[in-house]
């Protein structure tokens, strides 16, 4: 039996104080929920959640890593670095970060080994962009978007998150239907299991688009999905905790 995950992706949102209160509500209400919680804030922040979250049930990371161990890489932030602020988790290959960052597949799953290699769990994004979907290119892209990273990761398959986030969904309000993202996780849990069945069984698969507390119950029924990715609803503590019981 897989737990639920509910991840927030902060993105560039927030400022020292009003993070305070929003890391003091997801602490506050944390007790009360039948999930795993983590929320994922800019890096500038990341002391900020370490020292607000530390000794919770609440997990924080980051939204990005890079690809390179260290050195002359002006404005990236290495693995390392993020273990030194205790992360749990880290985000890779958000579309945001895909189309605006131009980041291949390829270079995700460099970002997902070196997540890895520093104890992090990487949360791997795929998705379609409406065109796709329209084009009935859906699965091919998933698969496509996955293989470098299955490359990648080889053995320590078990210790990756995957997020499903239809690109169309993403901060548009356009939700897929439960029926829909459950085709597309079943089809991502079903190209795990060609590399390794046992831990296909394993890897949590998120959710993510548009998802809010009135809509969180029908998706997180559905049986291979674990979880979600939410953005603009994890700004909320209110918002965030009710998607989280609604697991
Ligand atoms: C996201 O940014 O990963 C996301 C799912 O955003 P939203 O929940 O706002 O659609």
């Amino acid at each position: 039996m897989r737990a639920t995950l509910i991840a927030g992706n902060w993105k560039m949102n927030g400022s020292l104080a009003s993070n305070a209160g929003l890391l003091d509500g997801v602490r506050a209400g944390a007790g009360a929920v039948n999930a795993q919680l983590a929320v994922c804030v800019p890096a500038p922040y990341l002391a900020q959640a370490q020292a607000a979250l530390a000794g919770s049930a609440v997990a924080w990371g980051a939204q990005d890593v890079s690809a390179q161990e260290a050195g002359a890489f002006t404005g990236e932030v290495s693995a390392a670095m993020l273990g030194d602020f205790a992360c749990q988790y880290v985000i890779v290959g958000h579309s945001e970060r895909r189309s605006y960052h131009g980041e291949s597949s390829e270079l995700v799953a460099q970002k997902a080994l070196r997540a890895l290699a520093r104890g992090l769990t990487p949360i791997v994004c795929v998705g379609e962009t409406l065109a796709e979907r329209e084009q009935g290119e859906t699965d091919a892209i998933v698969i496509r978007q996955l293989a470098p990273v299955l490359d990648a990761v080889g053995t320590n398959l078990a210790g990756i998150v995957i997020a499903y986030e239809p690109v169309w969904a993403i901060g548009t309000g356009k939700t897929a239907t439960p029926d829909m993202a459950q085709q597309v996780h079943e089809l991502i849990r079903k190209t795990l299991a060609q590399r390794d069945a046992d831990a296909a069984q394993k890897v949590q698969i998120l959710y993510g688009g548009s998802m809010k507390p009135d809509n969180a119950k029908e998706l997180l029924a559905m049986p291979d999905i674990d979880g979600g990715l939410i953005g603009g609803a994890s700004l909320k503590p209110a918002d965030f905790l009710a998607i989280a019981q609604a697991a």
